[in-house]
């Protein structure tokens, strides 16, 4: 129980720093001597810092107490179908070194892990001479075994599926490694977000080459009995429809995935509809992605709009059904296809609107993600509570007594 109070304290520390030992008693029911002792074996362990302070109400001033940011980072993966981003990532959620490349340009799974490991350890190098390295965390657009922290499916890269990346890294750097679903990392982040509320009923959904949700309910990340939870890209949206790599057919990220509109907008030009977006792609079909989407939406061009308006209604289908679902307070939306336009968001929320039920709706708020890096900082989150035993979404939602 000692270590449990401790791991919470610095749980607190981490979520609201910096912070007074009096403010913390506000948050956690032990008595203000013993988070005394544990806020002093924690700076002992070097894992916080005193960082000045601040006058209190009775006029004495109280020392303030945040994350050491010199204790020690992580090194987290976010491997998309399209993009590979690696980051350092300190304790304090500050992304300290960043890559970010095509994941085509790892090329297969055996030159891809020699420059994955080259790129962790040339960011190694670069930090490790003023922190440690604390763990690696690599989230994946996939269906993870939670309980053996194994990737199960994958099925946009399915090239990977076999390659175990957890003990691979483990080997190589001897640090704990951990896997988990992207979107569920993006979700995770944000959840602690500071500033953003501390949600605790909050769904992350992730419109990029496919279409990943990650959902907290009640402070808790749901990953289903098998880690299948959340595979709202794979909901059936047209009976019979398209093919997917899931095996199924007519499964929404086959209609409102970045993925889908780019194939979209291919076959219809192939097929001889004249657009824009050929234009922006060198008039070389093959050379077709969302940015020659977003910029023939600019010159009103009536192909690309089709395309958007079509995948918003798709994925405000699938929003009604999270919403009439889970009734969360938040749904939040991240990933390349929300940067296309906004068109697309003015779309989804009005078929949302038309399918789920009203009550529901009125009381989910639909909001579009700020942060580019959510998945790369979710993934920090979770290497760290695992390491220290957090639960990052389980925290006071407004300075109430938490209860772990
Ligand atoms: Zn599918």
């Amino acid at each position: 129980m000692q270590t449990d109070n401790k791991n919470t304290l610095l749980n607190l520390i981490r979520l609201y720093g910096p912070v007074s030992r009096t403010k913390l008693a506000d948050y956690i029911s032990i008595s203000i001597p013993a988070i005394s002792n544990h806020v002093t074996e924690l700076l002992e362990a070097g894992i916080i810092k005193e960082v000045g302070s601040k006058q209190s109400n009775g006029g004495r001033k109280a020392v303030l107490l945040d994350m050491n940011k010199e204790y020690g980072y992580t090194i987290c993966i976010d491997f998309g179908q399209d993009i590979f981003r690696i980051a350092a990532i300190n304790i304090n959620n500050e992304i300290l070194e960043k890559r970010i490349l095509p994941s085509k340009e790892l090329g297969d799974k055996n030159t891809g892990l020699i420059k994955i490991q080259s790129m962790i350890e040339e960011i190694n190098q670069k930090i490790s001479n003023h922190a440690t390295l604390l763990g690696i965390g690599i989230g994946i657009s996939g269906i993870i075994n939670y309980q053996n922290n194994k990737l199960v499916i994958m099925p946009n890269l399915k090239e990977w599926e076999n390659v175990d990346l957890v003990a691979t890294f483990h080997d190589l750097f001897k640090v704990p490694v951990f896997i988990d679903d992207s979107a569920r990392m993006m979700a995770l982040w944000e959840s602690v977000l500071p500033g953003n509320g501390r949600y605790q009923d909050l769904v992350f959904v992730s419109v990029g080459a496919g279409i990943g949700t990650g959902i907290i309910v009640s402070g808790k990340l749901l990953r289903g009995v098998n880690g299948g939870a959340g595979e709202l890209g794979h909901i059936i949206v047209e009976e019979g429809g398209l093919p997917c790599g899931c095996g199924n057919r007519g499964c929404l990220e086959q209609y409102a995935s970045v993925t889908s509109m780019v194939n979209r907008a291919k076959n219809a030009i192939k097929d001889g509809v004249m657009s824009s977006i050929l234009t922006y792609a060198n008039n070389d079909i093959n050379q077709i992605d969302s940015f020659c989407l977003e910029k023939a939406l600019k010159d009103q061009d009536k192909l690309a709009y089709t395309i958007i308006i079509e995948a918003g209604n798709y994925l405000g289908i699938g929003l009604s059904k999270i919403v009439n679902l889970l009734n969360p307070e938040y749904i939040i939306l991240g990933g390349g296809g929300m940067n296309i336009s906004s068109i697309i968001f003015d779309e989804l929320i009005r078929s949302a609107n038309l399918r789920a039920m009203s009550t529901s709706m009125k009381h989910t708020k639909i909001l579009i993600s700020s942060k580019e890096e959510s998945g790369l900082l979710g993934t920090s989150i979770h290497v760290l509570d695992n390491i220290f035993k957090f639960n990052s979404c389980m925290h006071a939602a407004s300075g109430n007594i938490l209860s772990f």
